[in-house]
């Protein structure tokens, strides 16, 4: 599921691709995109993009923002005029260059859709403030008012805005604690390794465009699978149910 890293990966591409040109058409059907609210848009010019948690939006001119969720495949491609949609593409905006924007998505759970304001919009969804933004001293005023188990904290959208399940094991190995550790019962020192954790994992993510193969080798990312081996101590990864999904970790570095 692309999370905030894979979805600034992606704004960093728009932002130098398709800023300046102008929409001639948006194609595609239910449930991806509803044709009817998106059918004024054509001859609209693309002014910039944005991002809050995992929404993605693409901001036109005069005013308003196009917005992508990519639910648990989306993605987005950049298509030369003279060259076919690739497999599973869900949507298509075409600009005035003969360029296209292909909306892929297996699943079907992406959505592209169209909002008046942005800032509405984030407020609307009660977000929270976006973890790549998110400074320590924040973080902690947030997550010493909570009484959840950690990984179940760092997943609420509402709180924190942008961390999935792959990140959310990646902070909670470089911060040395365990997913289902219950949030007021972390000693001090530890919830600070947390603080800076999250922001530092994010940001390399990001700095290395989400690619996991150039990530940091002291990272559990590569290794969440079950037999692998802990990239610090050697010992066994384990694993643990939580919402639904495995939260990967090491009993040895993680208390
Ligand atoms: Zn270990």
């Amino acid at each position: 599921m692309p999370e905030l890293p894979e979805v600034e990966t992606i704004r960093l591409f728009l932002d130098r691709s398709v800023i300046g040109r102008t929409i001639t058409a948006i194609e595609g059907s239910r449930p991806t995109i509803d044709r009817d609210q998106l059918a004024p848009l054509p001859g609209r010019k693309v002014t910039g993009t944005a991002r809050h948690g995992k929404f993605l939006f693409v901001d036109l001119d005069p005013g308003s923002s196009l917005v992508f969720h990519f639910g648990m495949t989306g993605d987005l491609t950049l298509v030369p005029g003279d060259k076919p949609d690739p497999a599973y593409t869900r949507a298509v905006i075409s600009f005035d260059d003969h360029s296209r924007l292909a909306f892929t998505d297996s699943r079907r759970f992406g959505r592209l859709g169209w909002v008046p304001d942005r800032a509405a919009f984030v407020a609307g969804k009660r977000l929270g403030p976006d973890g790549l933004t998110l400074v320590p001293a924040q973080f902690l005023s947030i997550a010493t008012r909570s009484r959840r188990r950690v990984k179940l904290f760092l997943l609420d959208q509402h709180r924190i805005a942008g961390i999935g399940n792959i990140y959310a094991d990646e902070i909670l190995f470089q911060a040395g604690i365990r997913p289902l550790s219950l949030l007021h019962g972390c000693d001090p020192v530890r919830l600070s390794l947390l603080a800076a954790a999250l922001p530092h994992v994010l940001r390399t993510a990001v700095d290395r465009a989400a690619d996991f193969s150039a990530y940091p080798e002291t990272w559990i990312i590569p290794y969440r699978a079950r037999g692998e081996s802990c990239p610090c101590c050697g010992g066994a990864v384990d694993r643990v149910m939580v919402a639904g999904r495995y939260a990967y970790f090491c009993p040895s570095c993680q208390e």
